[in-house]
């Protein structure tokens, strides 16, 4: 799949320290040591309510850990899908009498002009759940030759060869340091596991499984639901965990740097993809995991079924420039659940005009100090408010009047506060 255009990166002189991200298996910050080239694979959305702040506050969140790994030195191998078939997209399209494909092309479509508008480096590869299926069944094969994976009989309202992932199984296979367990990556255990398994898309009361946790490898077809070959699997579409596992495993490394997302991805969307990888390959799929805070709108979870989502490209079309969007989210840290306010987005507006005032009368000494406080804020554990906090004191400063460069050296000051605020921030001042 193509994916969206990024923006010239501006060069920095110097370069970043490295960062210290707070890991959630680990529950605690730490050191990220990528090699030369650092790898992150960040979870897409599923194209049938794109692009509503939720999103863009979880994709900015992992631009700024894109940025700063470029600064501190490294290229990025950036992955992300598109889960362009899931039941989700089936019943909105179904739902609304809208083709399916038709609604995944428009709001995948949608997702990418938000993505760039907001300055969000593109990922390297870029991949649709549909075009991945030919991967995903030889691996399902496998995991059910192992006896990992299972069929699930049919019963009178489900047909029979549902292939399920066995949690036990895969938990029982290696105990040693690299080995999968149910709860590594989420730290939940399964009686905490059982309630959201059951509100985030799995099925623990689906009769025939061994366990109520195991998750949906292969779903076979049923009437009138899309559905591609899967040679001894049968014909039918694969879950969603598996889709991330194999394509993170096809264009990264084992294991990759970050695997990112959603908070709501932790369990048990991420649980499931490391087992799925572990028991493919012996290998975890990641080094560490790290997961970005819930966006809400007056006092509730923004979600398509509330009918409280702010989207993107309403902003935009209502006259709202990105960077003030973009602005506003880096004012939470990333980690943080909040509410979307327009007091807030105001408060953006106000910083970026000051930011652009306060950019012409800075000397080159003050935009390095600005850089270097930029990248100290960064790299630990991208913390963006700080980051906003040295601007504001940066512009104040200037604004007073107290600190007025020489003219000749205004330029290149400016050039360097300016190319500071893009390069680490995303936040285009002019
Ligand atoms: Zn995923």
């Amino acid at each position: 799949m193509i994916a969206w255009k990024s923006r010239p990166l501006p060069e920095l002189p110097g370069k970043s320290p490295e960062l210290v991200l707070f890991d959630t298996a680990l529950r605690r910050t730490v050191p990220v040591s990528p090699g030369p080239e650092a790898g992150l694979y960040v979870c897409g959305i599923t194209p049938y309510d794109a692009t509503h702040m939720g999103h863009a506050a979880t994709y900015v969140a992992f631009d700024l850990l894109n940025r700063q790994w470029r600064d501190a030195g490294h290229t990025v191998n950036y992955v992300q899908n598109v889960t362009d078939i899931d039941d989700p997209l089936l019943e909105r399209a179904n739902a609304t009498g809208v083709d399916w494909t038709v609604l995944a092309k428009e709001q995948t479509q949608l997702f990418r002009e938000d993505m760039e508008a907001l300055n969000v480096l593109a990922p390297r590869s870029y991949i649709g759940a549909v075009e991945s299926i030919e991967w995903i069944v030889p691996v399902v094969e496998d995991l059910l030759e192992r006896g990992i994976a299972y069929r699930v009989p049919g019963t009178g309202t489900e047909p029979d060869g549902d292939v399920y992932f066995s949690v036990d199984a895969a938990a029982a296979l290696d105990e040693g340091p690299d080995a999968w367990w149910l709860g590594q990556v989420s730290s939940l255990t399964p009686e905490q596991m059982l309630p959201v398994f059951a509100e985030r898309g799995g099925d623990p009361e689906r009769p025939g499984k061994r366990n109520p946790l195991d998750a949906l490898l292969w779903r076979v077809a049923r009437p009138g639901e899309p559905q591609w070959p899967g040679d001894s699997l049968g014909a039918g579409r694969p879950g969603w965990h598996i889709e991330c596992s194999v394509i993170a495993r096809r264009y990264l490394p084992a294991p990759f740097d970050v695997q990112a997302g959603g908070s709501d991805l932790v369990f048990p969307h991420h649980e499931m993809s490391a087992g799925h990888a572990f028991a493919c390959s012996g290998e975890p799929l990641a080094r560490h995991y790290a997961h970005a805070g819930m966006v809400g709108l007056d006092g509730e979870k923004m979600s398509k079924s509330l009918g409280n989502l702010v989207l993107v490209s309403k902003l935009r079309a209502g006259g709202v420039e990105p960077a003030a969007i973009r602005t506003t989210l880096a004012g939470h840290h990333y980690r943080s659940d909040w509410f979307w306010t327009a007091e807030d987005l105001a408060r953006a507006e106000e910083r970026i005009r000051r930011y652009r005032q306060a950019l012409p009368l800075t000397d080159a000494a003050a935009a390095e100090h600005l850089l270097n406080r930029f990248r100290l804020s960064l790299a630990d554990d991208l913390n963006a408010p700080a980051a906003l906090s040295a601007a504001d004191e940066w512009a104040a400063r200037l604004l007073s009047g107290g600190e007025s460069a020489p003219a000749a050296e205004q330029n290149s000051g400016a050039d360097l506060a300016a190319a500071a605020f893009d390069a680490l921030l995303g936040i285009t001042l002019r």
